[in-house]
């Protein structure tokens, strides 16, 4: 099959070709054909990393009107760093068109400048939930006009609590001729959304919804906890090509551990939500353009990147949420390549990767933690690789030849290797001269991975929420949730996604310590892990909200504190 073949307008196949598209991936193939119609609503089932900005990219810009000078068609996806992503990819697309307009609009950025943009009379808008509801409440966008809306990404969005926000914008779009809705799975949320929103839609899946992308090898690591930043090192030095995304659950281990490996020698930066936009975006930057070999991140900071290349995603500890993983990991083995996702474990962790593997239908590889040896060894071939493949076609080296074999005369070859070999590796192997093993060993047992169905450990559960979303059990005993009344809705002009991010913000907890979140006019209802429900009240009850005293409380305990 070939993009000419789907009937996609001349000027679009004139700027694919230049991008070294030959033929449309399968997404593509089946869902051109499908959107250039511009009235049937659709869904694709696909991960990222399958072709899906172009397979919606390029039938928008077949049957938008240049000619008309308003939004027509509106893409909306989870993260600034995604919107800004598939804008890119609009702009290479839309190469040898005349008179069309995208533009980008998204949180943390200036709103004056993207409603100056808005009024430049754009076509396209691209936009993230929260920042698009802002700027149809300021009136600076009319959605009146809006035929196409596409939504990229949905789980993610809806992972991200932007359920209400997405059935606003549709609600708001009542001349829509067609939805296109895009996801990597099909939680029921989204079929609710699609059945109260979309018209018959054609339903196209790529692969298998759900299941952990193949071309990726799942590894993980088993040691103890106290090892596991040695162990981070040794994984990193055991692979010294490696361009990877180290996950940890707080921002603090991020900017912990990448300090410290800063200091020791690492080419490394951390992205998490205390930098300030220029901080993130000069991370990202170099962490792109490859002048940073590893970036460390907290889920929430790394949510949309889109880096091509990733050949290793390592989390330092494992999430909570099977999806938090199959997210984390997805962020390598895109586009045709293989990646490796390599989890460090200790024992008590080790009944969630039976979880994954089921939830994921994929499998663990369970691998020894490399030697001091091990390492040192890897890192010397890796080395003579690159000395032995050092393009020495361009300089004068020919013109050096005579010195240097007069210099090295009573030398021999194999001993200027070793002097090679020594200046570069002396360091290292003082280091991991005497390097401890780092495995936990277990003595004559299997491995607690390899162990059938430990009944209480494994269950899977929805906490009480009902809403098919999955977790771990927490082991017995302390878990559950708690469920904590506040006196904030959506009168203080919140949204749920700004709600969360306000809580989570105040707290310093993590969303993944947050159930439902049920938001009324003037108060919410917040579903809380019952061991961090203290910190939410502590950290809330009783501030200053635009003036007003937060009242927080456990809403089950009947009375107020
Ligand atoms: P996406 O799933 O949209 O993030 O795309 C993944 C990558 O594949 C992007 O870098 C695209 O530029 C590239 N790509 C998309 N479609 C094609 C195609 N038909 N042929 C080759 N590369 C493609």
């Amino acid at each position: 099959m070939t993009f000419e073949g789907l009937g996609i307008d001349e000027r679009l196949i004139r700027a694919t070709t230049e991008l070294g598209y030959v033929n449309p991936t399968a997404i593509q193939e089946q869902a051109i054909p499908v959107l250039l119609s511009g009235t049937t609503d659709f869904i694709g089932l696909a991960q990222t990393g399958t072709g899906k900005t172009a397979a919606f990219g390029l039938p928008l810009l077949h049957v938008i009107d240049a000619a008309a000078k308003y939004p027509q068609a509106l893409v909306v996806c989870p993260t600034r760093e995604l919107c800004l992503q598939i804008v890119k990819e609009i702009e290479l697309f839309k190469k040898y068109m005349t008179g069309v307009s995208v533009v980008a609009v998204y949180g943390g950025s200036s709103i004056g400048l993207q409603i100056r943009d808005l009024k430049r009379g754009v076509q396209i808008v691209v936009a993230t939930p929260g920042r698009l509801i802002d700027l149809i409440e300021r009136k600076a966008i009319n959605l009146e006009q809006i035929k196409y809306v596409v939504l990229d990404e949905a789980d993610e969005m809806l992972n991200m609590g932007f359920q209400d926000d997405i059935e606003f914008i549709l609600k708001n779009t009542p001349q829509r001729d067609s939805t296109w809705l895009f996801s990597a799975t099909m939680p029921p949320e989204i079929r609710k959304v699609s059945k109260r929103y979309m018209k018959d839609p054609k339903e196209v899946t790529v692969g298998k919804v759900n299941m952990a992308n193949k071309s990726i090898d799942h590894q993980y690591y088993l040691t103890t906890a106290q090892h596991r930043y040695e162990t981070l090192k040794r994984i990193i030095d055991f692979n010294p090509g490696i361009y990877g995304i180290i996950f940890t659950r707080t921002k603090i281990d991020a900017q912990e551990i990448s300090e410290k490996l800063t200091r020791e020698g690492y080419d490394i930066d951390a992205l998490h939500g205390d930098l300030t936009q220029g901080q993130r975006d000069k991370v990202m930057g170099q962490f792109r353009d490859k002048s940073l070999q590893l970036l460390i991140a907290t889920d929430v900071a790394a949510r949309g990147i889109d880096v091509q290349g990733i050949t290793h995603v390592i989390n330092y500890e494992l999430p909570d949420d099977v999806e938090v993983y199959t997210h984390r990991s997805g962020r390598t083995g895109r586009a045709g390549n293989q990646g490796i996702c390599i989890s460090i474990i200790h024992a008590k962790e080790a009944y969630k990767l039976k979880q994954i593997e089921r939830i994921n239908n994929s499998q663990f590889h369970k691998l020894d933690i490399p030697s001091g040896k091990d390492v040192c060894r890897k890192q010397f071939f890796h080395f003579m690789d690159k000395l032995l493949s050092t393009d020495i076609s361009h300089g004068d080296y020919e013109t050096y030849v005579p010195m240097l074999a007069e210099r090295f005369a009573d030398v021999s070859k194999e001993d200027v290797l070793k002097r090679v070999a020594a200046m570069e590796f002396d360091r290292f192997l003082k280091y991991y001269e005497n390097a401890e093993d780092l495995n936990l060993r277990d003595k004559g047992r299997r491995e607690p991975a390899e162990r059938g169905g430990d009944r209480s450990s494994t269950r899977e559960r929805d906490g009480g929420r009902g809403d098919g979303r999955k977790e771990y059990s927490r082991g017995g005993s302390g878990g559950g949730y708690s469920r904590l009344f506040v006196n904030l809705g959506t009168k203080d002009g919140f949204f749920k996604a700004s709600f969360l991010q306000f809580i989570l913000d105040m707290s310093d907890l993590k969303k993944e310590a947050l159930g439902r979140i049920d938001m009324k006019d003037m108060n919410s209802w917040i579903e809380i892990e019952k061991g961090a429900a203290q910190q939410m009240i502590r950290s809330l009850d009783g501030k200053n909200y635009k003036g007003r005293r937060i009242r927080m409380n456990d809403a089950d305990s009947g009375g107020r504190r």
